[in-house]
């Protein structure tokens, strides 16, 4: 239940927002050969849960979730085309020299338990590179991995962790304290799991703005991911790195689409 709480809400973030969705009117509103700069870069994508679901199972779960079966179809197609996955972290770094051709950049928010039962092995099987937005506040309770698990992760060499607050928390509803204290130990904590430093962090539920984007930066993060798509492909701010959201009824065409930027 808290789970599908927390997919409503990000929901609400993504798709609903009024300023969001007003923005995302002018997602390729800028000149055409921006469009195209914007083409050549890869784009970021976002999933959460990887679960069998039906049909049936209601809307906002299949914009969220999506079956094994067809993340692993869309891994299938990034190897069958050639297509490069680079960490988070590997990314930014290319921001402003040549990116590969045919690149894109995955993530997983909420480092959930799907992500070790179910994505490690075709991440292997397809030899693909992760970014994973962990909460170690929860450490194997809500869905979420173990400590072991994360730490396991991280040794694939595979998977980047991120940090995605201790607890899931909105920051914009957190007083300065709080905030920097959600921030602070989740880098802290999973860099003491995965004994690596941790350089990249996402907003839960993609609620940011200026103090926000201030206190990460502060905390020693450069890289800070969104959770929408407002803006297209404008990496220019690497403290509001926007994604697309890859669920269930995001079809193989339109997943094609996204790689491309089209
Ligand atoms: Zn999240």
């Amino acid at each position: 239940m808290k789970r599908e709480i927390a997919a409503l809400v990000l929901l609400c973030a993504v798709f609903v927002s009024p300023p969001l969705f007003a923005e995302a009117h002018g997602v390729f509103s800028g000149t055409n050969r921006e469009a195209k700069r914007h083409r050549d870069m890869p784009a970021i994508l976002m999933y959460h849960d990887v679960m069998d679901i039906q049909p049936e199972t209601d809307a906002m779960r299949q914009v969220i979730a999506i079956r094994p079966e067809h993340l692993e179809e869309q891994f299938r197609y990034l190897e069958d085309n050639g297509f490069k996955t680079l960490f988070v972290s590997e990314f930014a770094g290319l921001i402003g020299s040549e990116m590969p051709k045919k690149s894109v950049v995955i993530t997983f928010d909420d480092g959930l338990t799907d992500v070790y039962e179910v994505v490690l092995p075709l991440i292997k099987k397809y030899n693909i590179k992760i970014t994973v937005y962990a909460n170690p506040g929860f450490n194997g309770t809500n869905g979420r991995m173990s400590y072991a698990q994360i730490k396991k992760l991280h040794d694939s060499g595979l998977v980047e962790i991120g940090a995605h607050t201790m607890k899931h928390a909105n920051l914009m509803l957190a007083d300065d304290d709080e905030a920097r204290a959600e921030i602070r130990y989740s880098k802290g904590v999973l860099q003491e799991i995965i004994e690596a430093p941790v350089t990249s962090f996402a907003y839960p539920f993609g609620k940011f703005g200026y103090r926000e984007e201030k206190l990460v930066a502060d905390e020693g993060f450069r890289i800070a991911l969104a959770a929408d798509h407002s803006h297209g492909k404008n990496y220019r701010n690497l403290l509001s790195l926007p994604r697309t959201n890859i669920g269930e009824k995001t079809s193989l065409k339109e997943f094609i689409r996204i790689l491309r930027g089209l």
